[in-house]
């Protein structure tokens, strides 16, 4: 076999890379940044994963933080309108769902395919240069696309998702929030604003991780929470204690106020458009390559889903490539493996997000109605572990409650 190549190490090359390597498969794995470079940067995510994606990268021997990670237990839920609470439940999950910033991650995975004879190349291809490249390997598999390059793989024309970003985004990791007194994620709906998100997560270089809070801006475009454009990281602190003042209740406001950022990196501010895209790109000397994670469908960060999505992407893939050892990889083959992704994670995942977004009015009700209902809020805080389970809650809005799906495993152990 010559050998897999791996555009993007990330939350889904990453795993791809390490889970072939351990199968022994040769790998090369292309990306931007060294370790040295991703630890000095800024954060790229929020990045909770629930119970489904944590026992995925645990039995891969990934889920180094397993122990260490503080447990989300579940979602508090909070509709504000004009700094009053109108509304609030506790949702649980079935399993706690953990945060560990991405620099820290994908710090320690690099280190990890390096020990286990990967092969890592630093460099930002062009398409031609990726185009020479993919015919020295077996497959190329990419998680990660310039404008050019995403420009290979058709939209997916079955989708219809919003032109724009339906949220503009600032991110904070925070030193001295005060916990949770359940051990829960905040999130706080304000209607016409977009909402705000908290939730305890572990920073830190590997081998010094420790406890943050980090906290999500979800702005509608041009409303008041869309308040970060334009800004340096040394003003988004300042910034964002202001609107949790000025939106919040004292209540749900108070403990951010000794709020300080972790350091340098702490703060992203920006904006995810949705794309769904085919799975398959073609290069332009006809060469194919396959498509995973955000490549192929690219969320708001609303539904918490993407890198929970990425992680199973990289599982199916992976498990497909071991599946296939002579080959081919050809579009026959490149569709099989990620169909099933497609449809049991990517595709639910989306339309989770776009409902948690833009609520139907069904779903709008359910969560209202959540707030007399424990069984009910339980129930709505499981649709972000599994949105597969979604079509089958909001469906039931007319005709009562809806208890979780049997638990929709699909990737491969
Ligand atoms: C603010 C925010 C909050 C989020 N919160 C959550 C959440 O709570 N839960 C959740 O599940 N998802 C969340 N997501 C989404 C999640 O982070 C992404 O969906 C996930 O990281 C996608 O994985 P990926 O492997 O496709 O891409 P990435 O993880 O982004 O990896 C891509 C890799 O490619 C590398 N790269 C960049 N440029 C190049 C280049 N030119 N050539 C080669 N390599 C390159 C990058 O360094 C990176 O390592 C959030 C996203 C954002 C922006």
């Amino acid at each position: 076999m010559r050998g897999i190549q791996i555009l993007g190490a990330g939350e889904c090359g990453l795993p791809l890379a390490l889970r072939l390597r351990h199968s022994g498969v040769p790998v090369t794995l292309v990306t931007d940044r060294d370790a040295a470079a991703v630890l000095s940067g800024s954060v790229t995510s929020t990045q909770v994963k629930f119970q489904p994606t944590l026992e995925l990268e645990s039995r891969a021997g990934l889920g180094v933080w397993r122990s260490s990670a503080p447990r989300i237990q579940g979602i508090r839920f909070n509709l504000v309108i004009d700094r009053n609470l109108v509304s609030g439940w506790a949702g649980r999950f079935s399993e706690p769902a953990q945060s560990v910033d991405q620099r820290t991650v994908f710090a320690h995975w690099l280190a990890e395919f390096a020990a286990v004879g990967g092969s890592l190349e630093i460099a930002e291809l062009s398409v031609p240069q990726l185009d020479r490249r993919a015919a020295e390997f077996d497959l190329t598999v990419v998680s990660r696309a310039s404008r050019d390059l995403a420009a290979c793989f058709p939209a997916d024309a079955s989708w219809s998702v919003p032109t724009e970003p339906m949220r503009r985004l600032a991110v904070l990791y925070l030193d001295g929030v005060e916990p949770d007194p359940d051990g829960l994620g905040t999130y706080i709906a304000l209607p016409g604003h977009g909402e705000i998100i908290s939730y305890p997560g572990l920073t830190g270089p590997p081998g010094q991780e420790r406890r943050c809070e980090i906290l999500l801006f979800e702005g509608v475009p041009d409303r008041g929470l869309d308040a970060f454009a334009n800004t340096v990281p040394a003003e988004r602190l300042p910034r964002a204690a202001h609107l949790l003042q000025w939106y919040l209740p004292a209540a749900l406001a108070d403990r951010y106020r000794n709020a300080e950022l972790t350091d340098g990196g702490a703060t992203l501010v920006g904006a995810v458009g949705p794309t769904m895209r085919e799975p398959i790109g073609t290069l332009p000397s006809g060469a194919l390559v396959l498509g995973g994670g955000d490549v192929v469908c690219r969320m708001d960060p609303g539904g918490a889903q993407g890198a929970n999505s990425a992680a199973h992407c990289a599982a199916q893939y992976s498990a497909a490539i071991l599946g296939n050892p002579t080959g081919p990889f050809d579009r026959a083959w490149m569709t099989s493996a990620a169909q099933p992704w497609l449809t049991a994670i990517a595709h639910p995942a989306a339309r989770w997000t776009l409902a948690v977004l833009d609520p139907p009015t069904a779903v709008r009700e359910l969560m209202l109605a959540a707030q007399d209902d424990t069984t009910l809020a339980d129930a709505f805080a499981e649709t972000f572990v599994r949105p597969a389970n979604m079509v089958g809650f909001a469906a039931a809005a007319s005709a009562g409650y809806p208890e979780p799906d049997a638990h929709v495993e699909t990737a491969p152990h």
